[in-house]
């Protein structure tokens, strides 16, 4: 994902999901990805526990995607990639609170330690790319087998298997760890855990012009329209969750509802959309509650404010089999704001801003951040 055919075509990147051969969606490939482990940009200053945890329930949480986003003529940023994290515990999604996500930016020189001057070859490379999951190639880095982030607690009894800590220790012990630990397979079934979301490509294409055009006019048209949107089938299969939320909003004239109704033809041309990456541009909010203010969020420990640079959309929670985990983790949109100079942290992963958005379902229970 380039940002500066955004910026100069001041046109919105869509996101879309796509299967992809798991080896192109390992670091040496500098993947856009959802889900499976973290594919680490630079192998040193990686965030680790208790970074990692969540500031509400204090669990470790889940790596949700990353956002291969190169800034053009900044040679600081010739590879960038934003890394998402969230919390697994429903409990954890009430109220518009944001700190159960966590946004982290890594960015290398063209020349660095890690990967070639070159582009990656094209082809299936010869070594298992699985070896990356477990220890960093280059920096020895070594990795939770539960969630791919930093954790060199091993296992007391075969000291084959790694952790971040007790909690996915225990969790791979119940899970498989108890059978295999000091038998010959451990090798061999090293390979998903069940605490990850379903991997797959973030693929992008440029939202049309067009479209948006159509939907400005159409918008402009008022008042019959919104029933329009509510019976549009197409939308109405996309997400259970959106619909549940349109009927509800359907029976409020507000400037909420109005706020919702923009949101919905905006994306009803590309209804899959999972992402829009806009860097510098303007979020698409889902309600008129819990918009952040210049003060809500705080510039960047260099000093440089930060800006608007990507969304995640609704959409991707249908992806995610969170229904299937008993987890019912829940946003409205996920709005990721970086440092506008896009600064060095002496290859450390720099902490960025994510601001979650709920529908405005909780009208009602008016929300209070920290
Ligand atoms: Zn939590
Ligand atoms: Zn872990
Ligand atoms: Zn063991
Ligand atoms: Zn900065």
């Amino acid at each position: 994902m380039s940002s500066d055919t955004n910026m100069a075509s001041a046109e919105v990147t869509l996101g879309f999901l796509e299967e992809a051969e798991p080896w192109r969606l390992r670091s040496p490939q500098f993947p856009s990805k959802v889900g499976g482990k973290p594919a680490w940009l630079s192998q040193t200053g990686i965030p680790s526990l208790p970074a990692l945890a969540c500031e509400i329930c204090r669990l470790p949480m889940v790596f949700l995607l990353q956002v291969y986003a190169p800034i053009s003529g900044q040679d600081r940023s010739f590879h960038r990639t934003l890394f998402l994290f969230c919390c697994k515990t429903p409990e954890c999604y009430a109220h518009n609170d944001s700190r159960c996500m966590k946004v982290f930016r890594s960015q290398l020189h063209r020349r660095n330690e890690f990967y070639s001057f070159d582009p990656p070859p094209d082809d299936e490379p010869p070594n298992d790319p699985e070896q990356y999951q477990c220890v960093l190639p280059v920096s020895g880095v070594k990795l939770c087998w539960v969630c791919g982030c930093p954790g060199n607690k091993a296992c007391s009894r075969c000291h084959t298997v790694t952790y971040c800590g007790k909690h996915h220790q225990t969790l791979h012990w119940k899970h498989t760890h108890k059978k295999e630990c000091c038998s010959s397979q451990v090798a061999s079934t090293v390979t998903t855990s069940p605490f990850l979301f379903p991997e797959s490509e973030l693929v992008t294409e440029p939202e049309e012009e067009e479209e948006r055009n159509k939907e400005d006019t159409t918008e402009a048209e008022g008042g019959e329209d919104t029933q329009r949107i509510v019976d549009c089938p197409s939308l109405a299969d996309e997400s259970a969750l959106l619909e549940r939320d349109l009927e509800e909003m359907a029976m409020h004239e507000t400037e909420d509802n109005k706020v919702f109704q923009r949101f919905k033809k905006k994306i009803a041309a590309e209804p899959h959309q999972v992402l829009r990456y806009d860097r510098g541009g303007s979020p698409l909010w889902v309600s008129s509650q819990h918009i952040p203010s210049d003060q809500d969020i705080p510039p960047c420990t260099c000093g440089a404010r930060r800006i608007f640079e990507f969304q995640v959309m609704p959409q991707l929670l249908n992806s995610l089999c969170v229904d299937s985990t008993g987890a019912s983790i829940d946003w409205g949109t996920l709005v990721v704001y970086t440092c506008s100079d896009s600064c060095n942290h002496d290859d450390q992963y720099c902490p960025e801003v994510i601001w979650k958005q709920d529908f405005s379902s909780d009208l009602h229970t008016q929300s209070k951040h920290s």
